[in-house]
């Protein structure tokens, strides 16, 4: 794969692994705004954007900005211009990660080839499995009770819901899961959890010691705060604005955990393999005979 090069921009631990790993595969890699004494010295360290140009693939970060101004850099103490690098990623495929919408107009504008790896679901639901455990750990870490037997609320039924309620079963928790669809009700039955319509939540709220949150839409208001048991422990998985009114949260001194990023946290390694299995994917889908 000697003819392929990509370049990584900005990104946490698990984009340092995925250096590792693709160097081992023999793929050049070039990387700005990540630095860490495992890159290794095989890779070649840009001093700025614009050495970047020219590479076939450029992976961002996940997410691949917090602020839509600059590209996430946790790595690094350098500040990454969005604007600067779609003057750079012109004749590049840039894999990004969690895009909005004013994100993907953009790259869009500016005629960049792009995709955003969450929307593959074959990337999305490898990527719940760290989620998922990431989660369990920090619900363990912050709570004096087991997950066993404990009341545990799933808020959303998709790849990560589906996901972390069947490993929090597997640990004996009794599991309920929110869907607002009636065939996602229909499975979350079938599988043997509770069942709890949308429509309905406020009459069940009260009943958990957990709630892990995957719905990046605040569903739960003052009057659903109130709801909660006092000593619940709430983790929050969804990306912004989170599932939850934080202000009020904070107010009435909720246990909010955020838990953002969790399988560059937890997992790194395996993190690195499912974006390097993303990145063979694309290759593959491009033409690439590997
Ligand atoms: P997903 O498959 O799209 O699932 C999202 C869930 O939210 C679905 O059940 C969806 O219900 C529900 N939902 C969306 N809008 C809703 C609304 N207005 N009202 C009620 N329910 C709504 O996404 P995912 O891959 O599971 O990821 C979930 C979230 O976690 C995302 O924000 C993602 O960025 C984030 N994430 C975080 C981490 C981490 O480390 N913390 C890791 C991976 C992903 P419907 O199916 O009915 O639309």
């Amino acid at each position: 794969m000697n003819n392929i090069s990509v370049a990584i921009i900005g990104g946490d631990l698990r984009f340092v692994r995925l250096c590792e790993l693709l160097i081992q595969k023999g793929i050049d890699v070039s990387i700005y705004g990540i630095s860490h004494p495992d890159i290794p010295k095989e890779v070649r360290v840009c001093a700025s954007l614009n050495e970047i140009k020219g590479c076939s693939y450029i992976i961002g970060p996940i997410p691949f900005s917090k602020d839509n101004k600059s590209i996430y850099a946790p790595m690094s103490n350098k500040h990454i211009s969005i604007e600067q690098f779609f003057l750079i990623a012109a004749d590049s495929y840039v894999l990004g990660s969690v895009l909005n919408q004013n994100m993907r107009d953009l790259l869009d504008k500016h005629n960049i080839k792009w995709r955003d790896i969450m929307d593959m679901d074959e990337i999305a639901i490898l990527n719940a499995i760290p989620t998922a455990e990431g989660a369990i750990q920090y619900a363990m870490q912050n709570s004096e009770i087991t997950l066993h037997d404990s009341k545990c609320l799933v808020l959303g039924f998709g790849r990560c819901g589906k996901i972390l309620a069947h490993k929090l079963h597997g640990l004996g928790a009794k599991v309920s899961v929110e869907a607002r669809s009636s065939l996602d009700l229909a499975y979350i039955s079938t599988y043997g959890y509770t069942p709890i319509p949308l429509y309905d939540l406020n009459n069940h709220l009260g009943e958990f010691d957990f709630i892990f949150n995957t719905i990046p839409v605040v569903i739960l208001d003052r009057q659903a705060i109130d709801l909660f048991k006092p000593d619940v422990v709430y983790i929050e998985l969804a990306s912004m604005p989170g599932g939850i009114d934080i202000d009020y949260c904070h107010k009435k001194e909720i246990n909010h955990v955020p838990a953002p990023s969790l399988p560059g946290i937890v997992a790194p390694k395996s993190a690195a393999n499912i974006l390097y299995q993303c990145l063979l994917l694309i290759l593959r889908n491009q033409g690439a005979n590997l």
